[in-house]
């Protein structure tokens, strides 16, 4: 047991545990906004998710791309997407394989799939040359966290949209390897990306626009260097049919 004279004084236990009063007259302070006072939108958001709030949700689901786009990337961020080896941990994947469709060499969870892969590095730097990108995140919650804070500010209005855009068309790919056999380059896959953003950037309001006016105006003129590639390495042959497809 600690000797008394260690023990706080009485009067600064008392300054720290007290409330301080004062003579004003007592007032109601809403606790759900910064200036205490009501507003139905925050007894609203409070409704909609009890209390319980992602710090990270209003970033990612906030963007000028479609909401469904938004919504695989907050999805994918924490890793609900359907990723053969989500789908084996659940016992229903059908094609008794976790290996990474795209490289045949890794299991493919959602960090593999969009960050690790070999066809989803050939894309990551790609756009990372094209701004001087070096580094690339560890994971997709890397990706949202530190790896988004090293990018410089200007650019983050546009590397939130390209990311969208990348994870979004990766996934486009596995899907379409998986259920139509069709395989793209990964060179088709980052022109896919480019013309998406464009169609984005054509799209948003004025004032974001003015905010991606820069990077995408580059991205254009990159188009100018793809299409001869495309054009060089067209279309890849197709997955082979595995005994039993028709
Ligand atoms: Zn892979």
């Amino acid at each position: 047991m600690a000797p008394l004279s260690n023990l706080p004084d009485w009067n600064t236990l008392i300054n720290n545990t007290v409330a301080h009063l004062s003579n004003e007259n007592d007032g109601k302070s809403w606790i759900l906004s910064t200036n205490g006072r009501f507003s139905v939108k925050t007894f609203y958001n409070f409704l909609n998710d009890g209390g319980l709030r992602c710090h990270k949700t209003p970033v990612i689901l906030k963007s000028v791309c479609p909401k469904k786009i938004n919504l695989f990337n907050w999805l994918a961020w924490d890793n609900k997407i359907l990723t053969l080896e989500n789908l084996a941990m659940r016992r229903c994947n059908l094609l008794q394989s976790t290996a990474c469709v795209l490289c045949h060499a890794g299991v493919e969870t959602a960090d593999h799939l969009l960050l690790h892969c070999p066809f989803a590095l050939h894309i990551w730097t790609f756009f990372g040359q094209l701004f001087g990108v070096r580094h690339w995140p560890r994971s997709l919650v890397d990706l949202w966290g530190d790896w988004r804070r090293m990018i410089p500010k200007p650019l983050i209005p546009f590397w939130d949209l390209l990311v969208r855009a990348i994870n979004w068309n990766i996934w486009l790919e596995r899907n379409a390897r998986i259920f139509n056999s069709n395989c793209l380059s990964s060179v088709s896959i980052i022109m896919k990306i480019v013309r998406m953003l464009i169609s984005w950037f054509d799209a948003a309001p004025e004032p974001k626009k003015a905010k991606l006016e820069v990077p995408v105006s580059k991205i254009k003129r990159s188009l100018e260097f793809l299409s001869p590639r495309i054009a060089e390495q067209s279309v890849l042959p197709p997955r082979p049919h595995s005994p039993g497809e028709t």
